[in-house]
């Protein structure tokens, strides 16, 4: 199926839904969940929790950068957030040992859900060698088992970095097991240089909240985040919220096996 016919069969077959911040803003949060069938093993114990979206990335900063703006939405709105780093960036400090760089850069990613209100969860493989086995499978799954989330974010699986790809693997697999219980949705890190051929079926205004994602993602010291924002995320914000009409903006691709939703 081609791209456009897909984005028409997500939006319900009724024509392009509208995406400015106005009707986002009207959405009920009530209708997330509208009409999943959510097995047993998935259905929470206390009905009274609070809802809970979990955002699975490559890297730390990947989260925050590619979806900060909505994570904080959420949270402001009573979710709770977990994040889970497939890796703790052992890779990603030139000249600085594997195991140096993941203490600063778990530091970095503890300091960013601390801001940020999530729950940081470290799935333990190794930046640059992260694995796709039957094992990694199985851990996987025991992740979204336990967190057993309402809503599910990670990367575009179309991706330059490996690490990318395989945290996109690993969650596809752990929900097409679980029977896709609950919402999933893509998001995008680096669109041009990292992820590739990524067309957003739904976007989150950040508008409210995008000064505190900045906060989040500029504590990424080591990665030089403030610095390189102005060329890659700041640009695709702007852009984004110039597609949803408002100011500043996340896109997602929503795949159209799970539940129907409304993002936030
Ligand atoms: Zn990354």
């Amino acid at each position: 199926m081609g791209m456009e016919s897909q984005r028409r069969k997500n939006s319900g077959g009724s024509g392009t839904p509208p995406i400015n911040s106005q009707a986002f803003s009207r959405r009920a949060l009530g209708g997330l969940l509208a009409g999943a069938a959510v097995p047993a093993s998935m259905a929470r114990q206390n009905t009274s929790q609070p809802k809970k979206i979990l955002v699975a990335g490559g890297h730390p900063d990947d989260p925050e950068t590619a979806c900060g703006g909505t994570i904080l939405r959420y949270v402001d709105a009573g979710y709770q957030a977990v994040i889970v780093y497939l890796t703790r960036g052992e890779a990603g400090i030139p000249g600085v040992s594997h195991d140096e760089a993941a203490r600063i850069r778990t530091a970095e990613a503890e300091k960013a859900c601390k801001l940020m209100k999530a729950r940081p969860v470290f799935a333990g493989q190794i930046d640059g060698s992260s694995e796709v086995t039957p094992a990694r499978y199985a851990q996987m799954r025991t992740i979204l088992e336990k967190e057993a989330p309402d809503l599910i974010f990670t990367h575009w699986p179309v991706d330059t970095h490996p690490d990318h790809r395989h945290c996109a693997n690993l969650i596809l697999n752990a929900w097409i097991e679980l029977q896709r219980p609950q919402p999933l949705f893509y998001f995008e890190v680096a669109t041009g240089s990292q992820t590739q051929i990524f067309h957003p079926t739904d976007y989150v205004d950040i508008t409210a909240t995008v000064e505190r994602k900045h906060e989040a993602c500029f504590v990424h010291v080591s990665q030089k985040i403030r610095e390189h924002y102005g060329r890659n995320h700041g640009p695709m914000e702007r852009f984004r919220g110039l597609e949803a009409r408002c100011s500043s903006a996340e896109a997602f691709v929503r795949h159209a096996q799970g539940p129907d939703a409304v993002l936030i």
